[in-house]
Order: C-alpha cells, then sequence, then structure tokens
C-alpha cells in the first residue's frame, strides 16, 4: 500500500541528509519512503539526485526523485543497476547538495527576474547552469539592464522566505499569482508563498520549489539571451556568471 511521504523539502530548504524508512517498493523499481529531503520534479524544477546509505554503508544512487499518482506521493528512482532497499530498512539519505544549491540559486533567480520583468509568466525550467523563463509580452527589453536590476536585488541581499496560506485564499486572491499556464501548488490544504525582502515589498507569489534565504546567495547571474518565441512570447536565459567572463 501506497503511504504520504513527508515532504521535508518544503520548508527546510537547506535540510541535505535525515534518515528513513523504506515504506514501499514501486513496480519499476522507485523507492518510497515515509519522509524526504530529496526534491520531487514540480514547477519546473528538477528533481534531486544524491544516494541513500545502508547500514552496512552500502550505497543506492538515486537518478531522480518523483511525485507520484498525487502530489503527497513522492518516489525515488535508483540509477541504473542498484541494489534494492528492503520494506521496513532504515536509510540515511543524502541530497547531491552541490547540485541542488545551484538549482535553489536559480530558482530565486527565476523570482528576481519576474520582479524585474513584470510580465505573465508562460513556462520556467530551471537549470543547474542555466534557466529560463517565458514571458507574454510583446516589449523589447534590453538584456543588460535587465542583467543589471536583477544584480541590484542581489547585491541588497533582501530576504527570502515563505508564508504559508491556504488553498481557499489563494482562490480569493487571484491577483498574487504570476504564472500563466503554470498551475499554483494547490491540492495540499496550503500553499507557500515565497517573499522576498522585508513584509514581501519586492515580491511574494505561490510556489512550491526550493529557494536560498537571501538573495546575496544567487552570486553573480546575467541574462545571456532573450529569444522572440512567437509574437507575444519572449524567453529569457538566466545563466551563472557575468557576461564579460561568458564572452572572454
Ligand atoms: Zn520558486
Amino acid at each position: 500500500m501506497t503511504l504520504p511521504t513527508i515532504a521535508l523539502f518544503r520548508d527546510e530548504f537547506y535540510l541535505s541528509t535525515v534518515e528513513a524508512v523504506v515504506t514501499a517498493i514501486r513496480e519499476d523499481g522507485g523507492i518510497e519512503l515515509d519522509q524526504t529531503c530529496f526534491y520531487a520534479t514540480s514547477g519546473g524544477q528538477p528533481g534531486d539526485s544524491g544516494f541513500f546509505e545502508r547500514a552496512d554503508g552500502g550505497r543506492i544512487e538515486i537518478a531522480t526523485t518523483r511525485h507520484g499518482e498525487t502530489k503527497d506521493i513522492i518516489f525515488h528512482v535508483p540509477a541504473e543497476a542498484q541494489p534494492a532497499p528492503l520494506v521496513g530498512e532504515k536509510l540515511v539519505l543524502h541530497v547531491d547538495w552541490a547540485r541542488r544549491y545551484r538549482l535553489m540559486r536559480m530558482h530565486t533567480a527565476c523570482h528576481l527576474l519576474s520582479v524585474v520583468c513584470p510580465y505573465p509568466i508562460t513556462g520556467a525550467a530551471v537549470g543547474e547552469d542555466e534557466s529560463r523563463v517565458d514571458f507574454d509580452m510583446v516589449e523589447t527589453i534590453d538584456k543588460d539592464t535587465v542583467t543589471a536590476d536583477m544584480m541590484a536585488l542581489v547585491a541588497a541581499n533582501h530576504p527570502v522566505y515563505l508564508q504559508w496560506i491556504t488553498d481557499e485564499e489563494l482562490v480569493a486572491n487571484p491577483g498574487i499569482v504570476k504564472s500563466k499556464n503554470v498551475r499554483p501548488p494547490v491540492g495540499l490544504g496550503r500553499v507557500s508563498l515565497v517573499c522576498i525582502g522585508e513584509n514581501a515589498l519586492i515580491d511574494s507569489q505561490p510556489c512550491g520549489g526550493t529557494h536560498v534565504s537571501e538573495t546575496q546567495e544567487v552570486g553573480a547571474i546575467f541574462i545571456a539571451k532573450i529569444e522572440k518565441k512567437g509574437k507575444e512570447n519572449r524567453r529569457f536565459r538566466i545563466r551563472f556568471g557575468t557576461p564579460e567572463a561568458a564572452t572572454l
């Protein structure tokens, strides 16, 4: 029987390791646990990879993490040819933290871009090296100006934190949702609002992803490209580093 997984990554973004017990092994080999700190693919952010440590020191490498039939079911996909754990076995989970932290920085950078570029979002994909955000906009905007505005938010070191509201409160305030096509993370009874700045002065929007706790942690980022995708669509590509270093 499939049991819900306690998703520790929803509010403990810096938790990279935790103990958990195997609750089920799926037909496809997916591992279900009583709780996890592995982020499950959702909202444009890829699921975590890493490894599970067994009592005898053996390792089970995990390729990615996904949601099951419903949002409260999470399963971990082992890499090729990994040993299968037993139901009831206790494991120590280890997220590939270097990768996840880059994703957290990139994901937060996407929020900063949506502050600088306040148009409806039609799509987004967070990546370790590059992220993209699509906006419904017809205006032409200078990428260096966008980079400078984003870096000003990074340098100001605004706090980034969560506020929880109920699904009903979100439905009653549709204006806080910036995504046009991406459904906000409802269905769990409560929704996390990602707030940037004291009293959410810079931004606040529903999001179930993982974020850094201060904008300074995002580090150097820049808009590498703005592509025209159809008459009303602009695709922004964010990369780590500086435009100067990238052209050397
Ligand atoms: Zn987010």
